[in-house]
């Protein structure tokens, strides 16, 4: 089945180029996805899989039925929304969309769905069970999986692989990580309400700005004294805003931030421990505070023997020199977590460096991939899909 999955993948490479460089010029921005969605049906269809629009807004679901009598039901999800940013790879296939640039290789992630697929329905005589792929929009606003989900398509399903490539990894290797690969992110709104008064008399006010001060600093001071250094928590005021003039006490600050964790215990009892340190600064000086901690998405944590499948698949296809266990997980964010509260599932990571020429970051302007890394997502995800029929 390996060798045939590569023939195919092989045969298919240019197409699958074209594929990509056409995602690549034609981005759409989180939930407007509408011509992506379109071109990705279109893409389906012509493989004869069944296809619904419009599912989770601007998402896509196919399935390929298999032929054999498993009833276990296998997602791949894949994102396909672009972000507002301007590109500035002077590629000849570089966005058409002034603002707009795949920065985040959901491009290519779309086109490991779309190889998959094209692969898999050539093969669906061996293939035992049902995939239903999902091409969801809107992962960057963290929105998509959730719509997605409203709209049912973790119905009946029994485990979901997904993909993300990653610039510091060789392009054409595949990362793998067991357990935690990135982090629970939620977002952090406090309000500290005192009272105005003359700046020259602060006996007769209760200054905002000097209690938000306290507690962004003791909130950074009491993170590193009461939680397990080996279970990291990031709190990050990236936002204040208070006050009015140079000589007015401030009578209300209002500080945003965002909050990244990995265990989900510690994400469970982040919002009181906050509450408790934001109220014993506030209390003593009359201040009055109001707390908004409002969930993000929870840490994406890859099942063990589903992981296992995708690094002996990837293994199987490319030797071990081109697999990279991670070692660390990522402070980022997916909402792929989100798919997991439904059923299992694993998401490796694609090489996309350029063994020669500089690579730049995730969302920065002049990132680009190593268009190597297509074969080897769609031969990757292709056969680990086949391989988890045959595993129990
Ligand atoms: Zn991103
Ligand atoms: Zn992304």
């Amino acid at each position: 089945m390996l060798s045939q999955i590569k023939d195919i993948a092989v045969a298919l490479a240019p197409r699958l180029i074209e594929i990509r460089r056409h995602l690549h010029s034609h981005p759409e921005l989180s939930g407007q996805e509408y011509q992506t969605a379109a071109y990705v049906s279109g893409v389906l269809s012509s493989c004869g899989l069944r296809v619904q629009e419009l599912v989770g807004k601007t998402g896509v679901v196919a399935e390929l039925a298999g032929s054999g009598e498993d009833l276990r039901l296998l997602a791949v999800r894949t994102d396909m929304d672009a972000l507002p940013i301007q590109e500035r790879t002077g590629l000849d296939f570089a966005s058409h969309q002034p603002g707009i640039m795949h920065a985040c290789g959901h491009d290519v992630h779309t086109t490991v769905g779309l190889g998959t697929a094209m692969i898999l329905s050539q093969l669906s005589e061996k293939l035992p069970g049902t995939i239903r792929f999902l091409f969801q929009p809107a992962e960057e606003t963290a929105q998509g999986a959730r719509w997605m989900i409203r709209d049912n398509v973790m119905d009946k399903v029994n485990a979901v692989l997904g993909v993300h490539v990653f610039p510091t990894i060789p392009g054409g290797s595949v990362g793998i990580r067991y357990g935690a690969l990135t982090a629970a992110a939620d977002d952090l709104e406090i309000v500290i309400t005192g009272e105005s008064g003359h700046g020259a008399r602060p006996h007769e006010a209760i200054d905002a700005i000097w209690i938000a001060s306290q507690v962004i600093t003791t909130l950074q001071q009491a993170i590193s004294r009461t939680h397990n250094p080996l279970r990291p928590v990031v709190l990050t005021i990236g936002q204040i805003q208070g006050g009015r003039a140079p000589n007015v006490i401030a009578d209300q600050v209002r500080l945003l931030g965002t909050v990244r964790s990995l265990h989900p215990e510690t994400s469970a009892a982040l919002p009181n421990w906050i509450d408790s340190i934001v109220a014993s600064i506030c209390q003593p000086y009359g201040a009055k505070y109001s707390l908004n901690y409002r969930r993000g998405v929870p840490s994406v944590q890859n099942d063990p023997a589903l992981t296992q499948i995708v690094e002996s698949a990837a293994e199987e296809a490319w030797g071990c020199d081109r697999v990279e266990i991670l070692l660390e997980p990522s402070l980022g964010a997916e909402d792929f977590s989100l798919y997991l509260e439904h059923a299992p599932g694993t998401m490796f990571r694609l090489g996309v460096a350029f063994p020669d020429q500089p690579n730049y970051p995730l969302h920065h302007p002049q990132f680009h991939v190593n268009e190597n890394a297509i074969i080897t997502g769609v031969v990757t995800m292709a056969y680990s899909a086949y391989k988890y029929w045959f595993h129990r």
